[in-house]
């Protein structure tokens, strides 16, 4: 399965620069450094995930790479503290490549085997995405642009992890940015500094919450909000009450499709009316994989022989109509509340992908797959 094509430093710094150099040309997301008991012997196993989906990089054993010394270096190189090795840890730095700085995230965990290390690569590109350039449709671009360009409202972006919520809620925040406005974001952690924007880390040690930044902001003269995620009830409700009390407010939240997000929010125990009365707008997003260009799936080596090539954003657009609004208030079925967001003009994500399959663009199973690897609830 791995094939050892290349010969890797010895050094242990030497060997981690390598590595995430590779993983930065193979536009990698995370690096995996896995330690690994087999036939008597310690290995180290680093993988990629790219486009989604793990895959091996390359296995070494003791005699290639000094294990110890190589996890040491990478929790020195992101401040952890290399003495405690029986715990999680967290740390972050940043690092160049080829005159681009990276955010790195580290995370450390104790295992069976000794200490996984995962580092996650920040694209710093990612956060400054023009709306125009995420896959939006012409149509869902004439929904969307009305609801992000309102005084006031709530505006939800959801999806599962790693769908681009964030890469959407940022290029969103670009797209409706002005002097003339006061935009405050509310993070945990600050993904990426963006000029012109007040940004706000949570900081739970110091009694810093969603809600009491939230609410300090409103003291701030806000016009718009980005809160970054809304996880319970009563973060939920302070967001609501923001966006009636005249700001325009923006958040995430980790849900299916635009139907689920209502639900989603009612089982967090939010109000029916409270919901019908402040929500605008839902956008849901996934990522999904495109046929290589030059092989249309049969594998290349343009493709490293997987037939796919780059991915990119499907949106769900949903209007939040009066006529939604009603079937939130007499708690409407799932089935209801759809056909009323198609009504206004919602196009599911089953037809966005049954369509890019009959264009050419994905394969049936890549569209298959967006929505039966769903086990959010
Ligand atoms: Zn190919």
């Amino acid at each position: 399965m791995i094939q050892k094509t290349e010969n890797y430093p010895h050094e242990p710094l030497p060997f981690i620069h390598h590595i995430i150099k590779q993983a930065v040309k193979s536009n990698a997301t995370d690096i995996h450094w896995e330690p690994l008991y087999e036939n008597n012997n310690f290995l180290l196993v680093v993988r990629f995930r790219v486009d989604g989906l793990l895959k091996d990089i390359v296995k070494l054993e003791r005699r290639e790479i000094n294990l110890d010394s190589t996890v040491n270096a990478l929790k020195i190189m992101c401040g952890m503290d290399t003495t405690k090795k029986r715990r999680e840890q967290d740390g972050r730095t940043t690092f160049n490549v080829d005159g681009i700085e990276l955010d790195l995230r580290f995370s450390c965990m104790p295992v069976v085997s000794g200490e996984k290390i995962v580092v996650r690569i920040i694209y710093k590109e990612q956060f400054c995405k023009k709306l125009e350039d995420l896959g939006i449709t012409p149509d869902g671009m004439k929904l969307l642009v009305p609801l992000i360009s309102k005084k006031e409202g709530f505006v939800l972006i959801v999806g599962p992890t790693g769908a681009g919520k964030s890469t959407t809620l940022y290029a969103i925040l670009n797209h409706i940015y002005s002097r003339q406005k006061n935009i405050c974001t509310i993070e945990d952690p600050v993904e990426c500094m963006i000029s012109g924007f007040n940004q706000i880390q949570v900081e739970y040690d110091y009694g810093m919450t969603f809600v009491s930044s939230l609410r300090a902001i409103m003291r701030q003269d806000p016009d718009i909000i980005a809160l970054g995620e809304v996880r319970d009830a009563e973060t939920t409700r302070t967001a609501f009450q923001a966006a009636l009390s005249g700001s325009l407010i923006f958040s995430t939240l980790h849900a299916r499709d635009c139907v689920n997000a209502i639900i989603r929010l009612l089982q967090m125990g939010v109000e029916p009316y409270f919901i019908s009365a402040a929500l605008t707008g839902v956008i849901s997003v996934r990522l999904i994989r495109l046929l290589c260009r030059i092989c249309k799936g049969e594998g290349c080596m343009h493709c490293a022989n997987s037939g796919f090539k780059k991915r990119i954003g499907v949106f769900e657009i949903m209007k939040v109509t009066d006529k939604i609004k009603n079937l939130i208030l007499e708690g409407a079925s799932q089935e209801g509340l759809k056909k009323s967001a198609v009504e206004a003009g919602m196009l599911p994500f089953q037809d966005i992908a049954g369509k890019m399959v009959s264009l050419g663009l994905t394969s049936k199973e890549e569209a298959d797959k967006l929505f039966t690897l769903d086990e959010i609830q």
